[in-house]
């Protein structure tokens, strides 16, 4: 029997508030050792896919009410998101969340929460240090006076500090310049193929995540409007016309 996909996510439904709904119905596999993108305009339904996975729809008063989710061919609904972070799936939230008043080194170290081997803990910090050699230099500076760019990236390393095996990443080049984007994008896939962590990436620019996808997913209005390997959508012309250039 061939392997179940990493994660498998079967037709859901997300209501917000009891009466909103915005999931009309989402399934999407994501295959052990891939990058895959979920694409799509604003309000399109990325977001809450990606906080539907990682079980974090309740603190925005919304809910799961049709589908399933499957981790490892097993449901994951109810599991709470530090029981999912101890299985490997971390969600790195839009908008860079870092601690402002820490260092960088404490930012990250808080990343370690679930975990408490030290030499461990040391070893994965100078990982992720060689991934984010910036982080390394500013590892003593207070986050808040750092940049967008080493926020994200310090966003991302704190996820790291988690020993993931799925990372669930939420619009990495929102507010970064374009150069920055691809450098955070580099890095992405460098951890994928030297440490083998799986990426599920929401992203408003399609230019940039085809680039540095396997495969992608079309969202509009709550629904997977397409999908394909991104080579493939990157030269489709209803793509090209519809979503390249946007971002
Ligand atoms: P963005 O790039 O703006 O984050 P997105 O594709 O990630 O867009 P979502 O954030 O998932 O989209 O939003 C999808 C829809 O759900 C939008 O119409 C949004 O207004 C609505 N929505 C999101 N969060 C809530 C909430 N907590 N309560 C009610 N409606 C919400």
């Amino acid at each position: 029997e061939p392997a179940p996909p990493l994660l498998d996510v079967n037709g859901i439904e997300v209501i917000y508030h009891h009466v909103i709904l915005v999931l009309k119905g989402v399934s999407l596999t994501v295959p052990q050792g891939g990058i895959v993108a979920i694409l799509g305009g604003n309000g399109a339904g990325k977001t809450t896919t990606l906080r539907a996975i990682s079980n974090l729809l309740r603190g925005e008063r919304g809910e799961v009410t049709k589908g399933s989710i499957e981790y490892q061919g097993a449901r994951i609904e109810n599991l709470t998101p530090s029981e999912l972070v101890r299985r490997g799936v971390v969600q790195v939230m839009e908008g860079r969340h870092c601690f402002a008043h820490l260092t960088i080194e404490e930012n990250l170290l808080t990343g370690a929460y679930t975990r408490s081997d030290r030499a461990e803990i040391a070893a994965n910090l100078e990982k992720v240090y060689t991934y984010f050699p910036r982080l390394k230099e500013r590892r003593r500076s207070q986050a808040a006076y750092t940049s967008g760019g080493e926020q994200q990236m310090c966003a991302i390393g704190r996820a790291l500090m988690t020993n993931p095996r799925l990372v669930l990443l939420d619009e990495p080049s929102m507010g970064l310049a374009p150069q920055l984007v691809e450098e955070v994008f580099h890095i992405v896939r460098d951890l994928n193929g030297k440490e083998g962590v799986t990426f599920l990436v929401a992203e408003q620019n399609t230019n940039m995540a085809l680039k540095f996808a396997d495969y992608g997913y079309i969202m509009e209005s709550g629904r997977v409007v397409m999908d394909g390997k991104a080579s493939d959508l990157a030269s489709n012309e209803d793509v090209k016309e519809f979503y390249l250039g946007v971002g």
